[in-house]
């Protein structure tokens, strides 16, 4: 479970990450969904570890990882990542990508890579490298490289927009699919309405570094707070 507690983020003295707190359960998605520049990123990196936060508490499982004062380094938090230009290790093979953050016995890891890539239906390629195989196949590869070492949340920023469109719907089921079945807690940021009412359980909108609504994607989409929300739902029908 991943719970974030009224963390800020100022650049030059304006805060881009405004008072944001959410709470993820085991095996739920959040969609943070909101145009560019409104802050979804920089949110992902300070629960990530690669930014800090100016305010504010983040807890994985009841534990605290990261406040102003006291920080777990990003490889200790249970957090898993994937993102659109976080590409596998070309030098790699496919199984040894998927191994790369696994430690203990090699049976053991070959067992949960052998699971995982008979899970996405790519077993095969496991001695393959990563140039030999298509797009959503490589994606396929880093959804099981990130889930390897059993996560309790995942970070996803945007990572389907390299797909093309005959893929994407797809790989996004195969990917929620997984992501529920391994009990994760999700945080999936995107700004493609569609996406969101797809892949969510609770979406929440962003808007210059604020949350300005949360609610099922059904709700949302019904009863959207304001005028932006309105236009941004108005293509999908
Ligand atoms: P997109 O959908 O385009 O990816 P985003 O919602 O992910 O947008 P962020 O990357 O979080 O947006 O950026 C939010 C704001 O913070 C932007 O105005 C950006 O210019 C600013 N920003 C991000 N990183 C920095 C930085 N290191 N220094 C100064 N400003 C920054
Ligand atoms: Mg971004």
């Amino acid at each position: 479970r991943l719970e974030i507690r009224n963390l800020v983020r100022l650049f030059e003295g304006k805060a881009v990450v405004d008072d944001v707190s959410l709470s993820i359960q085991p095996g739920h998605v959040t969609c943070l969904l909101g145009p560019s520049g409104c802050g979804k990123s920089t949110t992902l990196r300070m629960i990530a570890g690669v930014d800090i936060q100016n305010s504010g508490q983040i807890y994985v499982d009841g534990n605290l990882i990261c406040d102003t004062v006291f920080r777990v380094p990003p490889e200790r938090r249970s957090i898993g990542l994937m993102f659109q230009d976080f590409a596998l290790f070309p030098h790699l093979t496919v199984g040894e990508n998927v191994a790369f953050g696994l430690s203990g016995p090699k049976e053991k890891k070959h067992k949960r890579v052998s699971e995982l890539l008979e899970r996405v239906g790519l077993f095969h390629f496991i001695g393959d490298y990563p140039h030999s195989l298509s797009g959503g196949e490589q994606q396929r590869v880093a959804l099981a490289r990130a889930l390897a070492p059993r996560p309790r949340v995942m970070l996803m920023d945007e990572p389907f927009s390299g797909l093309d469109d005959r893929l994407r719907d797809g790989i996004r089921d195969e990917t929620l699919a997984l992501l529920k079945e391994e009990g994760t807690s999700v945080l999936l940021v995107t700004h493609e309405p569609e996406e969101a009412m797809r892949m969510a359980d609770e979406i929440a909108l962003m808007r210059d570094g604020r949350i300005v609504q949360r609610g099922a994607p059904y709700n949302i989409y019904k009863s959207p707070a304001d005028k932006e929300a309105v236009a941004f739902f108005s293509d999908i029908n």
